[in-house]
């Protein structure tokens, strides 16, 4: 999440117009950021707002996702995981330059070291965020907060063991701790798991919401606020002289490294 208040930010001035491109929960906090710093502001998206990632993700603010998936181990790890029939994770083995220039500097990462300058980085996001949602939640942002936390829940009894390393590494490192539950002590708190479990631990400080209604009420809110929305358009480039002024644009990750001017979105056929 963004921050938000204060002055517009450098090179705009107050009234200026800002086109955000992308409305997912991004491009919502980055309209939120901006509308309360004076700015006007427009959300295009090519499809619908709030429809794409930001619809249909678990809802986590979990400051216990802390390490990230490049870690010692993780490539062996998830390659036997996916010959079981179950795996919940696939890849499609191809051969382009691509896919494996991505395989292979995701593989280089998997070292101890990386992986901590990562989590360092990622832990001072979880923080700020979790203060941001707790303030939007208190200033009346609908989303079906929850404070009870996280459990991660282990099958069987040696990956539920093997965790107290990782556990104990995310608390001494930066204070995020869980309380273990062995076997099916957790029943206790999650009477909806079956028996016959390894056991599991409770990340109390986690937090969990309703995507689908963030996104339903951040709109609200910046409808309210005067924001403007164009759906069903595809924005491709830009140029001097388009549909659209602009005198900044906010980009979605795919669209990174396209030079700020104005643009021209292309009308879709609605979605
Ligand atoms: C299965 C799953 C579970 C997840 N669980 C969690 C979780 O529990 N907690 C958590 O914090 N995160 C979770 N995430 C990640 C989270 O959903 C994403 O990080 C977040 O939604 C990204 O927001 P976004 O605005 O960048 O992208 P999106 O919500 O995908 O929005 C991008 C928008 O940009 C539009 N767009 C793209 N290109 C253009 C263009 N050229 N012109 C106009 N519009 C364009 C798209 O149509 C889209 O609406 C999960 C993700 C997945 C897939």
């Amino acid at each position: 999440m963004i921050a938000t208040g204060g002055s517009p930010p450098r090179h705009l001035a107050a009234g200026q117009h800002v086109v955000v491109v992308g409305g997912g929960v991004i491009g919502a906090m980055c309209a939120k950021s901006l509308v309360e710093r004076g700015l006007r502001v427009t959300v295009v998206d090519r499809e619908r707002f709030g429809a794409a990632c930001s619809h249909g993700n678990c809802g986590y603010v979990c400051p216990s996702h802390v390490l990230p998936l490049c870690q010692p181990g993780a490539v062996q790890r998830t390659m036997r995981a996916m010959l079981g029939r179950n795996s919940p994770f696939a890849i499609k083995p191809r051969l382009s330059r691509r896919w494996v220039s991505w395989f292979w500097n995701f593989a280089r990462r998997c070292n101890e070291r990386d992986m901590l300058d990562a989590a360092n980085g990622i832990h001072a996001l979880l923080q700020s965020s979790m203060e941001l949602y707790r303030a939007m939640v208190s200033a009346g942002v609908e989303c079906e907060w929850q404070e009870r936390g996280l459990i991660f829940v282990h099958g069987d009894r040696t990956s539920f063991e093997a965790f107290r390393d990782t556990e104990a590494l995310v608390r001494d490192r930066f204070g995020v701790v869980a309380t273990p539950y062995p076997g099916d002590e957790v029943l206790a708190l999650e009477p909806a798991l079956k028996p016959g479990l390894g056991g599991a631990w409770h990340y109390e400080g986690d937090c969990h919401l309703r995507p689908d209604v963030l996104m339903r009420s951040l709109r609200a809110d910046l409808e309210g606020r005067g924001v403007r929305f164009v759906e069903g358009a595809a924005v491709d480039g830009f140029d001097r002289g388009g549909a659209v002024e602009a005198s900044a644009v906010p980009l979605p990750h795919s669209m990174r490294g396209l030079p700020p001017f104005g643009f021209r979105p292309q009308q879709n056929s609605p979605p």
